[in-house]
């Protein structure tokens, strides 16, 4: 009687046990396949704000037509400002012949106090939303004419091939902000994106359909537990220097544009005694809203004047928590060709992705990880290339009208506040 009370008692326990494990499995199963399905319909949600025409004009969707804006909106100008210059700078290419950075310069009138710089195109694609902004600027704060003490420097798309070709990098698959290293120092390795290889850089063709790109949430939330996403986002942004079809590859000697770029830019930063220099771009951050950011400078001279012609405005000084140090800074190797006076450089950045959540940074490292294969190694299909070209150019030049709107919103606002500050700015 006792031994059958005991089995009894052992079947019960197994029995539990049992359906224990098959609960814990099957409520596994529908977290796997919840947040799969979560995953794979992820995209920020679009800010909320009334479409207006008169701003999605200022888009276009090439490079051609973008660059014929730009230069419109330059011969708009010649009538009421005597001393314009322009010009091209031809970046040479083995693809195509018709790549160039467009520049256009307006003296100060009376003074060479102060000189404003707008750069677009620094990342090929994300000249579409630069170009935009530059004819914005030129249309609300120069049409009346030269400034006494201002003068402007446009450069209209520093990297042409990425821009023409919708990719982020140049021609030679560089990133051209790790390009830009002061020194020209390329021998720095990255041990991180050494060891995340195969997954930063998986080779084959490219498919969205494939089980590393179903569950590719799963796989980057196992890394980041036994790696932590600081570690992870370091490795994966901050540039690399050893694998030349990698992502955020910054050569091994300067792309061809710098040296070009860097004697227009020594010929007219050092005619003015303090320079601002701002480089348009767009991706990181929440999805419409603009971001302004930089590395903490060394200078204090550089982040007071910050404080004082971006007045209120929360900078980010790239000391936060979810932020990583980078190799190579166009913005910065500029300030390094100013022999003297001041150089306050800024990052404009407007955000599509959310990538300050998980979801928003994992598929922005997944759909950079997809174009960057599919360049290299072709893709499954001719569906799987719309598919991967259409996220990626959705995440540097997003088709919303309401992103659109919403950034150039943002983006004149800004502007004011720049140029009410700067035009009242001295040393
Ligand atoms: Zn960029």
């Amino acid at each position: 009687m006792r031994s059958t009370v005991f089995v009894s008692n052992g079947m019960k326990w197994k029995t539990m046990m049992l359906w224990s494990f098959v609960l814990i499995a099957v409520l596994v199963l529908i977290a796997v396949l919840v947040s799969t399905i979560m995953y794979a319909k992820y995209w920020p949600a679009d800010p909320g704000v009334d479409r207006k025409d008169e701003y999605l004009a200022y888009f276009h969707e090439t490079y051609a037509d973008s660059r014929r804006a730009f230069l419109a909106s330059v011969a708009g100008l010649k009538k009421d400002h005597a001393g314009l210059e322009r010009g091209k700078l031809i970046v040479p290419s083995q693809l195509d012949v018709d790549l160039t950075i467009d520049w256009c310069y307006l003296p100060a009138k009376d003074t060479t106090d102060k000189l404003l710089i707008l750069n677009s195109g620094l990342h090929g694609i994300e000249g579409f939303t630069g170009s935009a902004m530059q004819c914005m600027f030129i249309d609300e704060f120069l049409i009346e004419g030269p400034r006494n003490d201002m003068g402007f420097l446009f450069l209209h798309a520093l990297n042409p091939f990425g821009f023409k070709y919708r990719r982020k990098v140049t021609e030679n698959n560089v990133d051209l902000n790790r390009n830009c290293m002061e020194g020209g120092s390329y021998h720095i390795s990255n041990d991180g994106y050494r060891e995340l290889a195969d997954f930063l850089m998986p080779g084959g063709a490219a498919s969205t359909k494939d089980l590393r790109n179903r569950f590719f949430h799963l796989t980057s939330i196992y890394k980041i537990v036994r790696e932590s996403m600081g570690v992870l986002r370091q490795a994966a942004l901050q540039g690399q220097y050893d694998f030349p079809l990698g992502f955020y590859y910054g050569g091994k000697e300067f792309e061809p544009q710098i040296d070009s770029l860097s004697l227009i830019l020594e010929r007219y930063m050092n005619q003015y005694q303090t320079v601002l220099n701002v480089d348009l771009h767009t991706a990181y951050g929440e999805r419409g809203k603009l971001h302004l950011f930089i590395d903490k400078p060394e200078d204090n001279r550089v982040e007071e004047s910050i404080g004082r012609i971006f007045p209120g405005v929360a900078v980010d000084w790239g000391d936060s928590e979810d932020f990583y140090t980078i190799n190579g800074q166009y913005i910065e190797w500029a300030g390094s060709l100013k022999k003297e006076g001041l150089y306050i450089p800024m990052l404009f950045e407007f955000g599509t992705m959310d990538s300050q959540k998980t979801f928003g940074a994992l598929k922005s490292i997944q759909i950079m990880i997809l174009e960057n294969q599919g360049y290299h190694y072709g893709y499954s299909s001719e569906k799987e290339e719309e598919k991967i070209k259409g996220d990626f150019s959705e995440m540097y030049y997003p088709t919303s009208p309401l992103w659109r709107t919403k950034v150039m919103e943002e983006a004149l606002a800004m502007m004011q506040l720049m140029m009410q500050q700067y035009e009242v700015f001295r040393l």
